[in-house]
Protein backbone atom coordinates (compact mmCIF):
# COMPACT_ATOMS: atom_id res chain seq x y z
CA UNK A 1 0.00 0.00 0.00
CA UNK A 2 2.66 2.40 0.93
CA UNK A 3 4.57 1.83 -2.09
CA UNK A 4 1.60 2.43 -3.75
CA UNK A 5 0.85 5.40 -2.60
CA UNK A 6 3.96 6.33 -3.48
CA UNK A 7 4.00 6.39 -7.02
CA UNK A 8 0.95 8.88 -7.08
CA UNK A 9 3.20 11.41 -5.73
CA UNK A 10 2.86 13.87 -8.47
CA UNK A 11 1.83 16.98 -7.64
CA UNK A 12 -0.19 19.17 -9.66
CA UNK A 13 -0.43 22.03 -6.87
CA UNK A 14 3.47 22.58 -7.75
CA UNK A 15 3.26 23.38 -11.48
CA UNK A 16 1.82 27.00 -12.70
CA UNK A 17 -0.74 24.97 -14.24
CA UNK A 18 -2.55 23.08 -12.04
CA UNK A 19 -3.65 20.30 -14.33
CA UNK A 20 -0.28 20.37 -16.27
CA UNK A 21 -0.06 17.45 -18.28
CA UNK A 22 -3.67 16.84 -18.36
CA UNK A 23 -5.90 16.03 -21.33
CA UNK A 24 -9.02 17.60 -19.58
CA UNK A 25 -9.96 18.74 -16.29
CA UNK A 26 -13.55 18.74 -14.21
CA UNK A 27 -14.73 20.54 -11.33
CA UNK A 28 -18.00 18.96 -9.67
CA UNK A 29 -20.42 19.74 -6.85
CA UNK A 30 -20.22 17.25 -3.51
CA UNK A 31 -23.74 15.78 -3.96
CA UNK A 32 -25.79 14.45 -1.28
CA UNK A 33 -27.72 11.45 -2.06
CA UNK A 34 -30.39 9.54 0.14
CA UNK A 35 -32.69 6.88 -0.04
CA UNK A 36 -36.07 7.23 1.12
CA UNK A 37 -37.85 4.06 1.54
CA UNK A 38 -41.75 3.85 1.44
CA UNK A 39 -43.33 0.86 3.15
CA UNK A 40 -46.48 0.13 2.07
CA UNK A 41 -47.48 -2.76 3.70
CA UNK A 42 -46.11 -4.51 7.05
CA UNK A 43 -43.57 -6.82 6.25
CA UNK A 44 -44.60 -6.58 2.99
CA UNK A 45 -43.45 -4.58 -0.40
CA UNK A 46 -42.01 -1.17 -0.42
CA UNK A 47 -40.34 1.86 -2.58
CA UNK A 48 -37.19 3.11 -2.77
CA UNK A 49 -36.64 6.39 -3.83
CA UNK A 50 -33.36 7.95 -4.43
CA UNK A 51 -33.14 11.65 -3.85
CA UNK A 52 -30.31 13.84 -4.89
CA UNK A 53 -28.80 17.45 -4.26
CA UNK A 54 -25.77 19.53 -5.09
CA UNK A 55 -24.09 20.84 -2.27
CA UNK A 56 -21.23 23.60 -1.17
CA UNK A 57 -18.07 22.94 -2.18
CA UNK A 58 -15.46 21.79 -5.14
CA UNK A 59 -14.10 18.18 -6.85
CA UNK A 60 -11.71 18.21 -9.01
CA UNK A 61 -11.28 15.76 -11.80
CA UNK A 62 -8.35 15.07 -14.39
CA UNK A 63 -7.42 12.61 -16.85
CA UNK A 64 -3.90 10.70 -16.79
CA UNK A 65 -3.06 8.38 -19.81
CA UNK A 66 -2.13 5.49 -17.68
CA UNK A 67 -4.61 6.35 -14.55
CA UNK A 68 -7.76 7.52 -16.55
CA UNK A 69 -9.94 9.84 -14.72
CA UNK A 70 -8.71 10.16 -11.27
CA UNK A 71 -9.73 12.76 -8.72
CA UNK A 72 -7.49 15.04 -7.33
CA UNK A 73 -7.57 16.42 -3.44
CA UNK A 74 -8.55 19.57 -2.57
CA UNK A 75 -5.87 20.32 0.16
CA UNK A 76 -2.67 19.00 -1.91
CA UNK A 77 -3.20 18.68 -5.62
CA UNK A 78 -2.27 14.92 -5.48
CA UNK A 79 -4.50 11.91 -6.66
CA UNK A 80 -6.60 11.34 -4.21
CA UNK A 81 -8.17 8.15 -5.78
CA UNK A 82 -7.18 7.00 -9.80
CA UNK A 83 -9.49 4.73 -12.12
CA UNK A 84 -12.98 6.34 -11.20
CA UNK A 85 -14.63 5.27 -14.25
CA UNK A 86 -13.52 1.64 -12.90
CA UNK A 87 -15.07 2.26 -9.77
CA UNK A 88 -18.19 3.43 -11.29
CA UNK A 89 -18.42 0.35 -13.08
CA UNK A 90 -18.60 -1.46 -10.43
CA UNK A 91 -21.09 0.19 -8.73
CA UNK A 92 -24.11 -1.70 -6.69
CA UNK A 93 -26.97 0.52 -5.41
CA UNK A 94 -25.84 0.34 -1.93
CA UNK A 95 -22.78 1.61 -3.23
CA UNK A 96 -24.63 5.23 -4.99
CA UNK A 97 -24.88 7.06 -1.49
CA UNK A 98 -20.86 6.73 -0.71
CA UNK A 99 -19.69 7.11 -4.19
CA UNK A 100 -21.67 10.06 -5.25
CA UNK A 101 -20.88 12.03 -1.68
CA UNK A 102 -17.01 11.53 -3.27
CA UNK A 103 -17.19 12.27 -6.49
CA UNK A 104 -20.72 13.83 -6.90
CA UNK A 105 -23.17 13.32 -9.57
CA UNK A 106 -22.74 11.89 -12.80
CA UNK A 107 -25.02 14.79 -14.14
CA UNK A 108 -25.55 18.12 -13.02
CA UNK A 109 -27.83 18.94 -10.56
CA UNK A 110 -29.81 21.09 -8.30
CA UNK A 111 -27.93 22.46 -5.26
CA UNK A 112 -29.41 23.05 -2.19
CA UNK A 113 -32.50 21.00 -3.67
CA UNK A 114 -33.49 17.12 -3.56
CA UNK A 115 -34.35 15.87 -6.82
CA UNK A 116 -36.04 12.48 -7.09
CA UNK A 117 -34.15 10.07 -9.58
CA UNK A 118 -35.52 7.15 -11.66
CA UNK A 119 -34.04 4.17 -9.87
CA UNK A 120 -32.74 1.60 -12.37
CA UNK A 121 -31.31 4.21 -14.96
CA UNK A 122 -27.93 4.38 -12.90
CA UNK A 123 -27.71 0.18 -13.49
CA UNK A 124 -28.41 0.75 -16.81
CA UNK A 125 -26.16 3.47 -18.03
CA UNK A 126 -23.28 1.41 -16.08
CA UNK A 127 -23.93 -1.83 -18.17
CA UNK A 128 -24.29 0.06 -21.28
CA UNK A 129 -20.62 1.98 -20.49
CA UNK A 130 -19.09 -1.57 -19.96
CA UNK A 131 -20.39 -2.73 -23.20
CA UNK A 132 -18.78 0.04 -25.09
CA UNK A 133 -15.44 -0.60 -22.69
CA UNK A 134 -15.61 -4.38 -23.67
CA UNK A 135 -15.85 -4.08 -27.42
CA UNK A 136 -13.02 -1.32 -27.22
CA UNK A 137 -10.84 -4.20 -25.77
CA UNK A 138 -12.19 -6.84 -28.14
CA UNK A 139 -11.50 -4.60 -31.12
CA UNK A 140 -8.10 -4.05 -30.42
CA UNK A 141 -7.30 -7.28 -29.09
CA UNK A 142 -4.44 -9.53 -31.20
CA UNK A 143 -6.41 -12.90 -30.30
CA UNK A 144 -9.87 -11.42 -31.53
CA UNK A 145 -13.15 -13.15 -30.38
CA UNK A 146 -15.17 -12.08 -33.64
CA UNK A 147 -18.45 -13.61 -31.64
CA UNK A 148 -17.85 -11.97 -28.54
CA UNK A 149 -17.42 -8.50 -30.60
CA UNK A 150 -20.68 -9.38 -32.62
CA UNK A 151 -22.80 -10.01 -29.40
CA UNK A 152 -21.58 -6.58 -27.91
CA UNK A 153 -21.75 -4.84 -30.64
CA UNK A 154 -25.31 -6.25 -31.36
CA UNK A 155 -26.38 -5.56 -28.05
CA UNK A 156 -25.47 -1.44 -28.11
CA UNK A 157 -27.21 -1.35 -31.78
CA UNK A 158 -30.05 -2.87 -29.82
CA UNK A 159 -30.15 -1.83 -26.19
CA UNK A 160 -33.36 -0.30 -25.06
CA UNK A 161 -33.09 3.71 -25.13
CA UNK A 162 -32.36 4.59 -21.52
CA UNK A 163 -33.40 7.90 -19.75
CA UNK A 164 -32.39 9.45 -17.06
CA UNK A 165 -34.82 11.90 -15.11
CA UNK A 166 -34.87 14.13 -12.50
CA UNK A 167 -38.07 15.12 -10.80
CA UNK A 168 -39.97 13.10 -14.26
CA UNK A 169 -38.15 15.21 -16.00
CA UNK A 170 -35.51 13.88 -19.06
CA UNK A 171 -31.86 15.22 -18.38
CA UNK A 172 -30.18 12.46 -20.56
CA UNK A 173 -30.76 10.02 -23.21
CA UNK A 174 -28.53 7.38 -24.53
CA UNK A 175 -27.35 7.29 -27.85
CA UNK A 176 -29.13 6.10 -30.44
CA UNK A 177 -28.19 3.89 -33.79
CA UNK A 178 -30.52 5.25 -36.53
CA UNK A 179 -29.76 2.09 -38.92
CA UNK A 180 -30.78 -0.11 -35.91
CA UNK A 181 -34.49 1.61 -36.58
CA UNK A 182 -34.32 1.88 -40.24
CA UNK A 183 -33.90 -2.48 -40.54
CA UNK A 184 -36.56 -2.29 -37.56
CA UNK A 185 -38.97 -0.34 -40.62
CA UNK A 186 -38.59 -2.61 -43.36
CA UNK A 187 -41.47 -4.58 -42.51
CA UNK A 188 -42.48 -5.16 -46.34
CA UNK A 189 -40.80 -5.69 -49.63
CA UNK A 190 -40.26 -2.52 -51.55
CA UNK A 191 -37.63 -4.03 -53.78
CA UNK A 192 -38.64 -3.04 -57.52
CA UNK A 193 -37.94 -6.96 -58.47
CA UNK A 194 -39.98 -7.78 -56.15
CA UNK A 195 -43.07 -5.86 -57.69
CA UNK A 196 -42.00 -7.73 -60.92
CA UNK A 197 -41.62 -11.47 -59.44
CA UNK A 198 -45.65 -11.21 -58.74
CA UNK A 199 -46.22 -11.75 -62.50
CA UNK A 200 -43.09 -14.33 -62.22
CA UNK A 201 -42.47 -17.21 -59.46
CA UNK A 202 -39.50 -18.25 -60.55
CA UNK A 203 -37.29 -14.43 -60.52
CA UNK A 204 -34.20 -14.16 -59.08
CA UNK A 205 -33.14 -10.72 -57.07
CA UNK A 206 -29.85 -9.95 -57.86
CA UNK A 207 -28.71 -7.98 -55.39
CA UNK A 208 -25.50 -5.25 -55.12
CA UNK A 209 -23.67 -7.12 -52.17
CA UNK A 210 -20.67 -4.78 -50.88
CA UNK A 211 -18.94 -7.96 -49.71
CA UNK A 212 -19.50 -10.23 -52.97
CA UNK A 213 -20.38 -7.50 -55.77
CA UNK A 214 -23.66 -9.23 -57.00
CA UNK A 215 -25.81 -11.62 -54.75
CA UNK A 216 -28.22 -14.04 -56.29
CA UNK A 217 -31.23 -14.73 -54.15
CA UNK A 218 -33.50 -16.80 -55.54
CA UNK A 219 -37.24 -15.18 -54.97
CA UNK A 220 -38.67 -18.36 -53.73
CA UNK A 221 -36.44 -19.31 -50.88
CA UNK A 222 -36.70 -15.69 -49.41
CA UNK A 223 -40.08 -15.51 -49.46
CA UNK A 224 -40.60 -18.89 -48.00
CA UNK A 225 -37.51 -17.84 -45.40
CA UNK A 226 -39.28 -14.64 -44.59
CA UNK A 227 -42.71 -16.63 -44.06
CA UNK A 228 -40.99 -19.07 -41.84
CA UNK A 229 -38.93 -16.42 -39.56
CA UNK A 230 -39.88 -16.51 -36.02
CA UNK A 231 -37.55 -13.63 -35.09
CA UNK A 232 -38.97 -10.38 -36.02
CA UNK A 233 -35.55 -8.82 -36.45
CA UNK A 234 -34.08 -10.90 -38.70
CA UNK A 235 -36.92 -10.99 -41.12
CA UNK A 236 -36.37 -7.61 -41.31
CA UNK A 237 -32.67 -7.75 -41.76
CA UNK A 238 -33.68 -9.92 -44.60
CA UNK A 239 -36.34 -7.11 -45.78
CA UNK A 240 -33.47 -4.53 -45.57
CA UNK A 241 -31.35 -6.70 -47.19
CA UNK A 242 -33.53 -7.29 -50.28
CA UNK A 243 -34.90 -3.65 -50.34
CA UNK A 244 -31.72 -1.64 -49.65
CA UNK A 245 -31.64 0.95 -51.80
CA UNK A 246 -29.60 4.48 -52.61
CA UNK A 247 -30.76 5.89 -48.93
CA UNK A 248 -28.38 3.93 -47.27
CA UNK A 249 -24.85 5.15 -46.82
CA UNK A 250 -21.83 2.82 -48.22
CA UNK A 251 -20.88 1.91 -44.52
CA UNK A 252 -24.75 1.13 -43.64
CA UNK A 253 -24.98 -0.82 -46.57
CA UNK A 254 -21.24 -2.95 -45.79
CA UNK A 255 -23.45 -3.16 -42.51
CA UNK A 256 -26.56 -4.62 -43.31
CA UNK A 257 -25.07 -6.66 -46.27
CA UNK A 258 -22.44 -8.25 -43.40
CA UNK A 259 -24.78 -9.42 -40.84
CA UNK A 260 -27.46 -10.86 -43.47
CA UNK A 261 -24.75 -12.98 -44.69
CA UNK A 262 -23.40 -13.80 -41.08
CA UNK A 263 -27.19 -14.45 -39.78
CA UNK A 264 -28.20 -16.42 -43.42
CA UNK A 265 -25.44 -18.10 -44.81
CA UNK A 266 -23.07 -18.67 -41.74
CA UNK A 267 -25.04 -19.33 -38.79
CA UNK A 268 -27.38 -22.08 -39.65
CA UNK A 269 -25.04 -23.86 -41.59
CA UNK A 270 -22.16 -23.23 -38.76
CA UNK A 271 -20.89 -25.48 -35.86
CA UNK A 272 -18.97 -24.25 -32.81
CA UNK A 273 -15.51 -23.98 -34.43
CA UNK A 274 -16.34 -23.06 -38.20
CA UNK A 275 -14.27 -20.57 -38.11
CA UNK A 276 -15.33 -16.96 -39.99
CA UNK A 277 -14.43 -15.69 -43.70
CA UNK A 278 -12.17 -13.36 -43.66
CA UNK A 279 -14.40 -10.96 -45.44
CA UNK A 280 -17.06 -11.41 -42.93
CA UNK A 281 -14.77 -10.71 -40.03
CA UNK A 282 -13.98 -7.39 -41.80
CA UNK A 283 -17.72 -6.78 -41.45
CA UNK A 284 -18.23 -7.20 -37.99
CA UNK A 285 -15.08 -4.97 -37.01
CA UNK A 286 -16.67 -2.38 -39.43
CA UNK A 287 -19.40 -2.54 -37.35
CA UNK A 288 -18.35 -3.12 -34.13
CA UNK A 289 -16.16 0.17 -34.55
CA UNK A 290 -19.33 2.03 -36.04
CA UNK A 291 -21.15 0.99 -32.65
CA UNK A 292 -18.16 2.56 -30.53
CA UNK A 293 -18.26 5.75 -32.07
CA UNK A 294 -21.63 6.36 -32.04
CA UNK A 295 -21.74 5.76 -28.28
CA UNK A 296 -18.60 7.60 -27.64
CA UNK A 297 -19.67 10.59 -30.12
CA UNK A 298 -22.99 10.44 -28.31
CA UNK A 299 -21.86 10.76 -25.06
CA UNK A 300 -18.71 13.32 -25.35
CA UNK A 301 -21.68 16.31 -26.83
CA UNK A 302 -20.83 17.99 -22.81
CA UNK A 303 -16.96 18.61 -24.56
CA UNK A 304 -16.17 22.56 -25.24
CA UNK A 305 -13.01 23.86 -26.28
CA UNK A 306 -12.14 27.34 -25.15
CA UNK A 307 -8.73 28.77 -25.07
CA UNK A 308 -7.09 29.18 -21.68
CA UNK A 309 -6.00 32.84 -21.75
CA UNK A 310 -3.96 32.62 -18.72
CA UNK A 311 -2.02 30.09 -19.05
CA UNK A 312 -1.95 30.71 -23.34
CA UNK A 313 -2.61 27.11 -23.90
CA UNK A 314 -5.80 24.72 -25.03
CA UNK A 315 -8.31 24.05 -22.53
CA UNK A 316 -11.03 21.74 -22.57
CA UNK A 317 -14.56 22.41 -20.22
CA UNK A 318 -16.49 19.09 -19.52
CA UNK A 319 -19.98 19.50 -18.39
CA UNK A 320 -20.56 16.40 -16.20
CA UNK A 321 -18.75 13.48 -14.55
CA UNK A 322 -20.71 10.98 -16.95
CA UNK A 323 -18.80 13.01 -20.17
CA UNK A 324 -15.79 12.71 -18.22
CA UNK A 325 -15.90 9.25 -18.17
CA UNK A 326 -16.46 8.61 -22.13
CA UNK A 327 -13.82 11.51 -22.39
CA UNK A 328 -11.90 9.00 -20.52
CA UNK A 329 -12.30 6.31 -23.67
CA UNK A 330 -12.15 8.85 -26.14
CA UNK A 331 -8.47 9.39 -25.03
CA UNK A 332 -7.87 5.71 -24.27
CA UNK A 333 -5.41 4.81 -27.20
CA UNK A 334 -7.04 1.46 -27.41
CA UNK A 335 -4.40 -0.15 -29.43
CA UNK A 336 -2.07 0.80 -26.81
CA UNK A 337 -3.52 0.56 -23.42
CA UNK A 338 -7.02 -1.27 -22.81
CA UNK A 339 -9.45 -1.49 -20.18
CA UNK A 340 -8.57 -5.42 -18.51
CA UNK A 341 -10.95 -7.00 -15.46
CA UNK A 342 -9.76 -8.01 -12.48
CA UNK A 343 -10.28 -11.83 -12.11
CA UNK A 344 -10.49 -11.58 -8.39
CA UNK A 345 -13.09 -8.15 -7.46
CA UNK A 346 -14.61 -7.37 -10.99
CA UNK A 347 -12.79 -3.86 -11.33
CA UNK A 348 -11.91 -2.76 -14.81
CA UNK A 349 -8.68 -1.07 -14.58
CA UNK A 350 -5.92 0.58 -17.63
CA UNK A 351 -2.91 -1.61 -18.57
CA UNK A 352 -0.56 -1.21 -21.20
CA UNK A 353 -1.23 -3.90 -24.00
CA UNK A 354 2.29 -4.30 -24.72
CA UNK A 355 4.34 -3.94 -21.79
CA UNK A 356 1.53 -4.94 -19.07
CA UNK A 357 1.57 -8.58 -17.94
CA UNK A 358 -0.53 -7.48 -15.04
CA UNK A 359 -3.01 -8.98 -14.66
CA UNK A 360 -4.63 -8.23 -11.09
CA UNK A 361 -5.65 -4.57 -10.43
CA UNK A 362 -3.91 -4.07 -7.32
CA UNK A 363 -1.11 -6.43 -5.15
CA UNK A 364 -4.12 -6.85 -2.50
CA UNK A 365 -5.77 -8.47 -5.45
CA UNK A 366 -2.83 -10.46 -6.67
CA UNK A 367 -1.76 -11.56 -2.99
CA UNK A 368 -5.93 -12.15 -2.36
CA UNK A 369 -6.25 -14.28 -5.25
CA UNK A 370 -3.01 -16.27 -4.48
CA UNK A 371 -4.01 -17.23 -0.87
CA UNK A 372 -7.56 -18.37 -2.28
CA UNK A 373 -6.04 -20.56 -4.88
CA UNK A 374 -3.58 -21.74 -2.15
CA UNK A 375 -6.43 -22.65 0.17
CA UNK A 376 -8.15 -24.58 -2.53
CA UNK A 377 -5.09 -26.49 -3.07
CA UNK A 378 -4.50 -27.51 -0.03
CA UNK A 379 -8.09 -27.53 1.09
CA UNK A 380 -8.10 -25.08 3.61
CA UNK A 381 -11.85 -24.32 4.46
ZN1 LIG B 1 -9.03 -6.51 -8.15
Amino acid sequence: MAKHEKNNKKNYKKDENFYYGSTFALQNLPCDFVIDTIHHLPRGEKTNIYKIGATEGTIKFAYETQKGLVRLSNSTGMIEEENIMGRFLKLKPKDYPKFFEKNGFIFAIKKDEYQSLNEESIQQLIARLKLCVELMGEITNNNKSYKNILSNALALFSADPIDVKLEGEKIYSSATHPLYDAIYNNTRMTNDDYKRRLQNSNYDYEIKDSIFGTYIFDSEECSNYIEDCNDAWLKRLVITYVNKNNEYSKDEKYIIDTLFHYYYDFLPKASADTELDDKLKDGILAFAKLMVKEEIDHNIKGVHASYDTDKMQPKWNVDDLFTAMYMSLFYLRANNYIYKQCPHCGTYFIVSRTTSKKIYCTDRCRRNANAKAFRRKHQIA
